[in-house]
């Protein structure tokens, strides 16, 4: 009989879930570890390939992992606040929470067809009272803290999702979520103060077990300068303007100044005869936004204000212009112009006449722009700079810092590129800001015993860039009701991030409604030891509950500082060499395939093609290779294992196994599951040649599936005659001596073509070679429909196919 995957797999989920197999006792656990995915959003779409491939292979480490002997927690939430339900609630009329609490429930159904180790008692859903009491509980923290504030300022603005964004949700000025060019539009807001952690979020990174890139990504979002403030005097005036700079060393360079528009000295600074000019160049950088004024290659405007800075050490007056490229809320709103070493000030020197002087040069005695040089590693001299001159350029830097310092004209200064959170969206779908306003307008926290104060049910979702809390008569009721006449609720709801920014703690809190999490359940198993999501949330998610999980520290709520130990980003799967989506109507919906060839062999196949962090390309056809291999270890190890014989393993396969053994286990500890499932499938090649195979081989072939093919390997295992679980069980171990042999690594040609390359024992047989060849991903789907007309084996170097 063939292996029948619907029936074995429903078998084992059902006999895990009543053996309780995956519940883990957090309290009494001896030798935890916390393994962990980017909880998803519970959307109507139901589960996509993206997710199976994500939730798989993590599943896949969290099984092997609990086999060496750890207490495994794998728990699941639904980060269920955010705009698709509240968009499907203004198309539809249905209610987030009723759309909402449907999708979970499929999507748990979906899940659970995975076969993961998720513990469900423990699972989370965001916008549950119960659990935003604890996202609302976090803000009256950062208020009491000093941590979060309101600010008028220009914000960013999505006019079609019709709310603000952080600056971490608008990617090259257009919305994260719909790509919508964002606006500047002045607000009232609430932010978290993050830029009070920059140099502890950079600091750490150290400490972190995570990918390059990603640490990459976040220092250059994080943005740290180190520079020298320099102070000017306005020339017959006593208003002093600031200009941050990290290359004092070419002050002596400076030919001119420039302000931004909205710097609120400038009515003070321009002389009347300017001041026309002025305020019609003010009204022309209003109408733009902060990225067309900042892009490069844009055309550089300004304008005269009449006055001129003093320079620190020349006494000369320098020019001061106004120009749109300067930004008030990033820096000090003022900038030195040093067009011979600076390729923007260059431009805007040509463009309106100012001279230019050079100040610095490189070791051999060239002019160069910033530009173009590590600024902090430049080599070179200082030139015709007073009492600086000739000293080499990074010492001069330090000197002539050092000088302002006395003269009290500057001081060094680290400047970060990181703005504070702004954390206010006015939408409906959200964890309300539990902030009340007096009749006075002042904000006041809801005091923590009004918690969980709950999101009203009578309003209208349709978006009108008011909040849709504003028109709740039940929430400004129940505002009066506590705190008195003329009260008004906060009507902004929480930027979702915030929900999902300390997740991972309430998850260990087990619905412990006194606090956020029981002290020594934190310490023993926070941070979480392996988390698995995708790599867009590098400069959102992952900055955000850094920062969040270092103020729960600092408050002294939390031990650790760090959430995430371990972070590994899954690869894309594309579809035809391109990315899955509804457009390109190219998406594939894991349900039919999972129906059809089962969940392990859904799996298996998203693993075996290419290494989990560069994940792979889709073929329809792709997959029935490793249906096929489960089928061929049904037949040698579950349906003929009940008359077979026990016998004895000859050395070749003692061998074989020993390096399989030493293979999977290297390789899954790299998360490099495709080339664990070739060496399954090597040894499997190799025990169907002989007359019998050992139950004591057929029970650990079991266990190293166990992690890859959870299903099939419980069933195998009790084929086998296995007690209990084949989870249960310990992963095998190796002898070290019996695993020394020479592999070659064998080039695979289809018509003169490379199409692959397989890792094979040195003596392996030519009919093994060949047959592992073909099963090879790519070669396969190069093999599919095709008929092969010829196979050659150069030994130890190369197959070569010919088809037609
Ligand atoms: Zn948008």
């Amino acid at each position: 009989m063939s292996y029948e995957p619907s029936v074995v797999e429903s078998k084992w989920q059902k006999k895990w879930e009543k053996a309780k197999a995956y519940e883990i006792d957090l309290k009494a656990a001896k030798n935890p570890y916390y393994s962990t995915v980017m909880l998803p959003y519970p959307s109507g779409d139901k589960l996509h390939v993206g997710h199976w491939y994500n939730y798989g292979p993590a599943d896949s480490y969290s099984r092997y992992m609990r086999m060496k002997g750890h207490n495994v927690f794998c728990p699941m939430g639904f980060d269920a606040f955010g705009l698709p339900a509240e968009n499907y609630a203004i198309k539809t009329g249905v209610h987030p929470d009723e759309s909402i609490t449907n999708n979970v429930g499929t999507m748990i159904t979906q899940l659970k067809r995975i076969g993961c180790m998720y513990d469900w008692d423990k699972m989370v859903n965001t916008s549950k009272p119960e659990y935003y009491r604890w996202t609302q509980w976090l803000f009256l923290k950062m208020y009491e803290n000093d941590l979060a504030y309101r600010k008028d300022a220009n914000v960013n603005w999505c006019d079609s999702c019709q709310t603000v964004l952080a600056n971490e949700q608008c990617q090259d000025g257009t919305c994260e979520r719909c790509s919508t060019v964002v606006q500047q539009k002045p607000m009232t807001q609430w932010y978290w103060k993050i830029t009070n952690y920059a140099q502890q979020l950079l600091d750490n990174h150290d400490k972190l077990d995570w990918p390059e890139k990603t640490i990459a990504m976040q220092k250059n979002w994080i943005g740290r300068s180190e520079g020298c403030d320099v102070s000017w005097k306005v020339d017959g005036s006593e208003i002093i303007l600031n200009t941050f700079t990290t290359t004092v060393d070419t002050i002596y360079g400076v030919t001119f100044a420039v302000i931004s528009p909205e710097h609120p000295d400038l009515e003070k600074i321009v002389s009347d005869e300017y001041r026309d000019a002025l305020s019609t160049y003010k009204e022309a950088a209003a109408k733009k936004t902060d990225i067309d004024r900042m892009a490069e290659g844009q055309k550089k405007t300004g304008v005269d204000t009449g006055a001129s800075l003093v320079h620190p050490f020349t006494g000369e007056k320098i020019p001061l212009w106004i120009a749109d490229y300067v930004l008030m809320n990033y820096g000090t709103g003022v900038v030195m112009g040093v067009p011979a070493h600076d390729q923007r000030d260059m431009d805007f020197a040509n463009l309106y006449g100012f001279t230019i002087v050079q100040s610095i040069q490189s070791a051999d005695g060239k002019t160069f722009v910033y530009d173009d040089v590590d600024k902090y590693n430049v080599k070179g001299s200082i030139i015709d700079s007073g009492e600086f001159t000739g000293m080499d350029i990074l010492e001069g830097r330090k000197k002539i810092t050092q000088e302002l310092e006395k003269m009290n004209m500057g001081m060094a200064k680290i400047q970060f590129k990181l703005r504070d959170w702004s954390i206010s969206r006015q939408r409906y779908w959200g964890a309300p800001i539990p902030i009340v306003y007096d009749p006075e307008g002042n904000p006041h926290p809801i005091p923590e015993e009004h918690l969980p104060w709950e999101l009203p049910r009578d309003v209208d979702f349709k978006p009108t860039g008011t909040a849709p809390l504003a028109a709740s008569k039940e929430l400004l009721e129940r505002t009066e009701k506590i705190f008195g006449k003329g009260w008004t609720p906060e009507v902004d709801t929480m930027d979702t991030f915030v929900c999902s920014s300390f997740y991972h703690l309430r998850y260990l809190a087990e619905g412990n409604e006194k606090e956020l999490i029981a002290k020594d359940i934190e310490k023993k198993w926070m941070p979480v030891d392996m988390y698995i999501g995708g790599p867009e949330h590098a400069c959102m998610h992952l900055i955000y509950a850094r920062f969040v999980t270092m103020a729960l520290k600092d408050f002294g709520y939390i031990s650790r500082e760090e959430p995430y130990q371990r972070l590994v980003h899954q690869g894309l799967i594309t579809h035809g060499g391109v990315k899955m989506s509804k457009s390109k109507d190219n998406v594939v919906s894991p349900d039919a395939f999972v129906e059809k060839y089962g969940s392990d062999v859904f799996r298996m196949y998203l693993m075996f093609m290419g290494p989990f962090e560069g994940g792979g390309d889709w073929s329809d056809t792709g997959i029935k290779g490793i249906d096929r291999f489960v089928q061929r270890v049904w037949k040698l190890l579950g349906e003929d294992s009940d008359d077979s014989n026990d016998s004895d393993d000859s050395n070749e396969v003692q061998v074989k196994l020993h390096q399989t053994i030493k293979k999977v286990t290297e390789d899954i500890e790299k998360l490099h599951f495709n080339t664990c499932i070739s060496a399954l499938m090597e040894l499997i090649n190799l025990l169907e040649k002989q007359e019998g195979v050992s139950s004591d081989t057929a029970s650990t072939f079991a266990k190293l599936l166990s992690p890859l093919a959870p299903h099939l390997a419980e069933e195998l295992w009790e084929k086998v005659g296995g007690k209990g679980l084949v989870i249960d069980e310990s992963w095998p171990t190796y002898d070290e001596s019996l695993c020394v042999s020479d592999t070659a690594v064998i080039a695979v040609q289809i018509n003169g073509k490379l199409r692959g390359t397989i890792t094979v024992d040195a003596t392996a047989a030519e009919a093994d070679v060949l047959a592992l060849a073909k099963e090879e991903s790519n070669v396969a789907k190069h093999l599919e429909g095709k008929k092969i007309k010829k196979e050659i084996y150069i030994a130890g170097k190369m197959v070569s196919l010919v088809v037609s």
